[in-house]
């Protein structure tokens, strides 16, 4: 069979660029599609902080000129490789690309001329694959800073014979995000002006990014398929549920995966001791190791421990937790936060750890390493997103025993199933997005640790879920194959 040629255009690639899980995804994705037989490569910015990590470039094009608006960008292209070994394209053009942070300053907000960069980031792709004589079968968007190349290719590049039968796919990694800008900056994009309409790229007179890839790409998809289903609902769709609605035949959900060979208790160097779902003496282990290093009390060991770790929004739900609190900690509990975020919800929680901190740590920073060990020293994970259209957390809580609780939203409903409800349960849910019913959820967690035997048979069963990249790769491989077959 002939390969597949695939190219991923990104704003983000982990380990090189993140702000969040996207940057992820297109760093698993192309490897496991890689090891499926694909020949993919991966476009992105060259941001200060790439910069910072990748010293050995090779430059595949110096003084390239891009026309955005009035103005004649001039830009350098560079090539490298991942190290997975797969081709990595940069675009050099620090005016747009060298600076502090990736799309805005925590003090000044999204930067001004996000339009400019992005429109420029989209136009250059083509050019780059002329320069490299390599033509994908195949562009993969992710959220609004590459929904643009779906109209170019749908407008302009479909007519290039070097493009003939090539396909675009748009991945919604959040839909919260719309790269919306004022309607005076579609002239940027160079696209037909008859498009700046409702049912084109105008939202409520202002310029939609996301909307020229919600329209213009062969299929659309989410990162799990619940979500697929919620953002075509008012509640869930920012107002692009009609556009949603009509495009679902061409929409689908597709679960990420996550990486099993640094999310994993029987080989995780950063925990204290490692254990598998054969023997758990070793978590037992990681408990008292993490309580300690708390410096909870000695009787907190005998208790069960709770965990949340996250941004700190209410996306995240950080606000129902803060108000079941008091109930929470009334319960003979231990809890563990470990988050960054909304400062107002950090000084709630810092004033709540003031009031118990025999009971409630607050650890108001970045860590991964702790990430790891929280995971592994936890018996019960907290996740009550309000929506969630992956979310990682809770799937790192199954592989390492961590029972989660969560709502059943998104990839939460997609990755826990429900002790109350099914025989093979991995967690506990809640349905109605209440504080009653979140504390009901917890309650059922805490009764059902009580029996020994049970809870070690529910952390079992989520240790033995297969998360792997391979998996959803080959689902993402099967949308490749349909996409193009229609394209004939
Ligand atoms: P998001 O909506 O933020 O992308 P996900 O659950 O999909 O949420 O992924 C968040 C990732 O960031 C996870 O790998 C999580 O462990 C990590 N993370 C979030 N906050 C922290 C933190 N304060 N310290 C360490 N890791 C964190």
């Amino acid at each position: 069979m002939k390969t597949l040629k695939i190219l991923f255009c990104t704003s983000e690639v982990s380990p090189y660029s993140k702000t969040g899980g996207m940057a992820d995804v297109t760093d698993a994705l192309p490897k496991a599609l890689q090891q499926l037989g694909c020949d993919v490569r991966i476009f992105t910015p060259l941001y200060r902080c790439v910069r910072d990590r990748l010293q050995d470039l090779t430059l595949l094009a110096e003084g390239l000129s891009i026309a955005v608006g009035i103005h004649d960008y001039h830009l350098q292209l560079w090539e490298t490789r991942t190290t997975s070994g797969l081709p990595l394209y940069l675009l050099e053009k620090d005016e747009f690309f060298d600076r502090s942070h990736l799309y805005g300053t925590p003090s000044h907000g999204d930067y001004e001329d996000n339009a400019e960069r992005f429109v420029t980031f989209s136009r250059v792709i083509h050019p780059l694959c002329s320069r490299l004589g390599w033509y994908p079968d195949l562009l993969h968007l992710h959220d609004w800073q590459t929904a643009l190349v779906a109209a170019y290719h749908y407008f302009q590049w479909r007519h290039d014979p070097n493009f003939r039968g090539s396909g675009t796919l748009f991945t919604i990694h959040n839909l919260a995000f719309h790269g919306l800008f004022p309607g005076s900056h579609f002239s940027l994009t160079g696209l037909p002006m008859d498009i700046f309409t409702l049912e084109g790229m105008e939202f409520w007179g202002n310029c939609s990014f996301l909307k020229a890839g919600l329209i213009y790409s062969d299929f659309l998809t989410t990162v799990s398929p619940t979500y697929s289903k919620e953002i075509q609902q008012p509640r869930f769709s920012y107002g692009l549920e009609g556009i949603l609605q009509r495009r679902q035949d061409r929409l689908a959900g597709i679960l990420n995966g996550i990486d099993t060979s640094v999310w994993n208790p029987a080989m995780d160097t950063l925990i204290p001791q490692r254990y598998d779902s054969q023997d758990l003496s070793g978590k037992a282990r990681c408990k008292a190791h993490l309580l300690s290093d708390l410096g909870f009390p000695e009787e907190s060991r005998h208790k069960p421990l709770l965990a949340s770790i996250g941004r700190l929004t209410t996306q995240k739900g950080i606000d129902l937790l803060t108000t079941v609190m008091e109930s929470l900690l009334d319960l003979p509990v231990t809890l563990v936060i470990l988050g960054t975020g909304d400062t107002e919800l950090e000084r709630q929680l810092q004033q709540m750890e003031s009031l118990h901190p025999r009971q409630l740590r607050l650890l108001s920073l970045f860590d991964e390493s702790l990430a790891h060990r929280i995971e592994a020293g936890a018996d019960i994970f907290l996740m009550p997103s309000r929506y969630e259209p992956c979310g990682l957390n809770q799937m790192y809580s199954l592989q390492y025993g961590t029972v989660p609780v969560v709502y059943a939203t998104g990839g939460l409903e997609d990755s826990v199933s429900d002790v109350m409800q099914d025989t093979d349960g991995t967690g506990f849910k809640f349905y109605e997005y209440t504080p009653e019913a979140f504390l009901e959820a917890i309650r059922s967690a805490l009764a059902l640790m009580q029996d020994t035997p049970r809870w070690t048979e529910v952390q079992r069963r989520g240790m033995a879920r297969d998360f792997s990249w391979n998996r959803s790769a080959r689902e993402y491989l099967s949308l490749y194959e349909r996409i193009l077959a229609e394209k004939g």
